[in-house]
């Protein structure tokens, strides 16, 4: 890991294949008492399709303690996209879904014009924690679209040469995900079943990034570990991974946006007014609704940071 907020980039990596990567560190962060690793949004990488946010946390012990606890937050303009490679979360949202989540399931949920939920490891949790959290930004017309949330407790499956592709957004070896999005991306798990090295095809309208949560691995010629991020442009339509058994990699893509996206706190908004409302009507109690079920206080928003409040790309 890095040094917190220390964001290295090395550009232009050329991998073995001859075609350019780009290997970036993420940095440490902390979502309640858990540290994460978060790989997007940097300074230098804002987001890679649709893909604006990539937390990675464990794996750790959360035997005899409390585990994740995040308390009711709320969101607009994305999708929440939460896997676990190990242990088990208990997500309520503010349409009264409650729903506990396991490794190779999905949560999904689509925030559209407001919605707020809850993460926790419930009373009686699993000794071990281990996932990644991810956002997708909603296009425009979906911004102000109903909210909704999918579970979907099994995801299509792919080989390639030992390795299992799990897909759980778009296709990718063959498999398709039945999760709904809203852009043209692509979002899978690979795990390696034993010591291995293929060659998997890729959208090539799409950007990608390969990162890793567990293991040694190479992409495209270049050594990555958890922690790091691998960049690689539009225009590629294949990459070839080798890593040792038992690691686990992800692959995120998608087309690159084409819409100003601003973050602050839990919103994606078009426009710093987007975010200005959703603070305000969070702090009001209005628009987000109340979440069945939940014992305790709702997070407050952070003081908004003008300076923070931009968009890119620019
Ligand atoms: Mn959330």
């Amino acid at each position: 890991m890095s040094t917190a907020d220390a964001d290295v980039s090395v550009p232009d990596t050329p991998g073995a294949d001859g075609q350019p990567g780009e290997l970036t560190t993420g940095r440490v962060a902390r979502v309640g008492d858990i540290e994460v690793r978060r790989l997007l949004p940097l300074r230098h990488r804002r987001s890679v399709g649709a893909w604006c946010f990539v937390d990675h946390y464990g794996p750790m012990s959360v035997d005899g303690v409390a585990g994740m606890q995040v308390p009711p937050h709320p969101h607009i303009g994305l999708q929440t996209v939460t896997w676990l490679l190990d242990g088990n979360v208990l997500h309520r949202d503010s349409l009264g879904s409650e729903q506990m989540i396991r490794p190779g399931q999905l949560n999904l949920m689509t925030a559209g014009q407001g919605i707020a939920h809850s993460e926790e490891s419930p009373d009686e949790h699993d000794p071990r924690l281990h996932g990644v959290q991810l956002w997708l930004a909603l296009p425009g017309p979906q911004r102000q679209a109903a909210p909704g949330f999918e579970h979907h407790a099994a995801l299509p499956m792919a080989g390639r040469a030992g390795f299992e592709i799990t897909v759980f957004a778009g296709s990718l070896a063959g498999a398709r995900s039945p999760a709904t999005v809203f852009s043209p991306v692509v979002g899978a798990q690979l795990h390696a079943g034993r010591d291995t090295r293929a060659r998997l095809g890729l959208e090539p309208g799409y950007e990608h990034v390969i990162f890793m949560v567990a293991g040694t691995a190479e992409a495209g010629g270049t050594a990555i570990s958890p922690g790091t991020l691998l960049y690689l442009p539009p225009g590629r339509d294949q990459v070839t991974l080798a890593a040792t058994a038992g690691a686990e990699l992800f692959l995120l893509g998608g087309t690159p946006l084409d819409q100003p996206v601003v973050m602050w706190w839990n919103f994606v908004g078009t426009t710093p007014q987007d975010i200005i409302d959703a603070a305000r009507d969070w702090s009001r109690g209005s628009r987000f609704g109340e979440i069945p079920g939940y014992r305790g206080k709702p997070l407050p928003a952070p003081p908004l940071d003008a300076v923070r409040l931009r968009s890119w790309p620019g």
